[in-house]
């Protein structure tokens, strides 16, 4: 196990979601989203568009409000702290630390384009935990290296490949030492054949023993690296199981439907 990418266990699970709802302006995009992602596991998402996959994420992380039900990440209600029988809103500042220990990778890499790949994932160290300079160098020198772009660590993200980008992207997401890693759709803007390099390192951190929930069109990867798939649509999980059943013997008409048009 490598130091950068466990973290202690806890004995609750990474994410407990309960008839989680959200709307927006009246439009109900998550009906009651039930899901459990244990610690070290991987879990796929997988569904249609519009079906509520990015919105779950997000709040998950934080980056929008739920409106009913419950959230709970490493055991701790998003958005609150309990003192006692009573629940406090965090304040921003809190919100901003329990983010941090959430690493989040999107379809588009959002790298600073003024900064080099080593800049890139050492800025938030540096500004978001005051780590020194060298230190956060020093790390993300290592982490660039893990991702298998030792050789580009001068480049511009302009200089770099879609491939190479998304996987600065995930260095830099690591170099903040996260406890749980989302990824949303982080294949789907690149050509097909820069997929591989990108989920070889995903691949891997699973193998570390990362704790990742991610949303993926990448059907073959999800039955290989998954522990779980759970397949969303119209703002609920129809069905979550192993990615055997999954995908050979899926139970909802709902689940066959979609395979059959994606596989
Ligand atoms: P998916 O990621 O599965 O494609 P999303 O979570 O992005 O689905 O979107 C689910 C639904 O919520 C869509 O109908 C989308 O238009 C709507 N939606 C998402 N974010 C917002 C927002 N910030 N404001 C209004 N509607 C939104
Ligand atoms: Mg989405």
């Amino acid at each position: 196990m490598n130091e950068h990418f466990t973290a202690p266990a806890l004995d609750v699970p990474a994410i407990t979601a309960r008839q989680v709802l959200k709307s927006f302006k009246g439009q109900e995009v998550l009906r009651g989203v039930d899901m459990t992602v244990e610690q070290g596991e991987v879990a796929c998402l997988i569904g249609p568009s519009g079906s509520g996959k990015s919105t779950f994420l997000r709040c998950v992380n934080h980056l929008e409000k739920i409106d009913g039900g419950a959230l709970y990440v490493d055991g701790e209600m998003v958005g609150y702290r309990r003192v006692g029988n009573r629940l406090h809103e965090l304040k921003d500042a809190e919100v901003s630390a329990r983010r941090a220990r959430i690493g989040m990778v999107f379809q588009r890499f959002n790298l600073f384009g003024h900064m080099t790949a080593l800049q890139n994932v050492a800025e938030a160290p540096m500004q978001v935990k005051g780590e020194s300079r060298e230190m956060a160098f020093e790390r993300a020198r290592e982490l660039l290296v893990r991702v298998g772009l030792g050789h580009r660590l001068e480049a511009y993200p302009s200089q770099l490949s879609g491939g190479q980008q998304q996987r600065v992207a995930i260095a830099r997401a690591l170099a903040m030492k996260p406890r749980l890693m989302l990824f949303d759709e982080p294949t789907s803007a690149l050509d097909p054949e820069l997929v591989g390099e990108v989920l070889d390192v995903m691949r891997d951190l699973a193998s570390e023993g990362m704790t990742m929930l991610i949303v993926t069109h990448e059907m073959h990867f999800a039955r290989e690296v998954a522990s779980k798939v759970a397949f969303m649509d119209q703002g609920a999980i129809v069905e979550c199981t192993s990615p055997a059943q999954l995908f050979e013997q899926p139970r909802h008409p709902r689940t066959r439907e979609f395979l059959s048009k994606v596989i």
